[in-house]
């Protein structure tokens, strides 16, 4: 390594910490703001389209849990990470929609996948996991969230809320997924605030018959603090803490 790529990996580390310490304080004024504890939240670092080099920087500064939207992206990243920092116990989320024909390479590297929205993609996951876990590529079970769309606008992922008993009820008997809440993206100009109530309200409904399925994955950089005013559990922040993304 040369000086030149010290002196930029302290710049990005001096960047990724201002970053990181103002989106902490959002989440904090967040949860006072709502009367809810400042552990209720916790912080998803989405850092897809960025380097596995800030994965290892955000790692440095205390951050355990990271959002990748793409397989093909995610799972070389997952493995330079590794390398980069052996120490460091990264917690994968897949938040992007997972192609059936991606669900066993997905079952090697995410510790979650937040965006289950169909009964195919279970039955897809339940066998990749159990391949992997057969060949010896992981050991525990997948977590995962049922993706629910708070407009009934198809394209961008999710479920109708009517569909999360059934699909729930499919990852109960799975056996190799475990069920532990619900994510939502705020629908594109509409009404934030009442779409994460609506999240909430299929939360409550969840729970009477999941009582684990406590997670509410919801709010992102432009929307944090309305989704914590209503109950979100985890927000997956990108550009707030990592800057603005490389147009694809
Ligand atoms: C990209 C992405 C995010 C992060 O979005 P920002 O606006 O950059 O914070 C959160 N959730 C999902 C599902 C995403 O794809």
């Amino acid at each position: 390594m040369t000086e030149e790529d010290v002196s930029g990996a302290d710049e990005r580390r001096e960047f990724l910490a201002g970053r990181l310490a103002a989106v902490r304080d959002r989440i904090a004024a967040a949860c006072s703001a709502a009367g809810r504890p400042l552990d209720a939240v916790r912080l998803l670092a989405v850092t897809k389209t960025f380097p596995a080099s800030d994965v290892a920087l955000l790692g440095d500064l205390g951050l355990t849990e990271f959002g990748e939207n793409r397989d093909q992206d995610a799972a070389p990243k997952a493995a330079e990470v590794a390398e980069l920092r052996p120490g460091l116990r990264p917690r994968w989320h897949m938040v992007g929609q997972v192609q059936r024909n991606k669900a066993r390479s997905v079952a090697r590297w995410a510790d979650v996948v937040e965006s289950v929205d169909s009964p195919r993609l279970v039955e897809a996951l339940t066998r990749a996991v159990a391949a992997a876990r057969e060949s010896g590529r992981r050991e525990s079970r997948l977590d995962v969230l049922v993706q629910v769309s708070l407009d009934g606008a198809p394209g961008r992922g999710g479920c109708p809320p009517k569909e999360v008993a059934q699909i729930a009820e499919m990852v109960d008997h799975s056996g190799e997924l475990r069920l532990i809440g619900v994510m939502a993206v705020a629908p594109l100009g509409g009404d934030s605030e009442r779409s994460f109530e609506t999240l909430n309200t299929v939360s409550d409904l969840l729970r009477r018959d999941h009582p684990d399925a406590v997670e509410i994955s919801a709010g992102m950089s432009n929307d944090l603090e309305r989704a914590i005013a209503a109950g979100s559990t985890s927000v997956r922040v990108g550009t707030a803490l990592l800057g603005t993304r490389p147009i694809a």
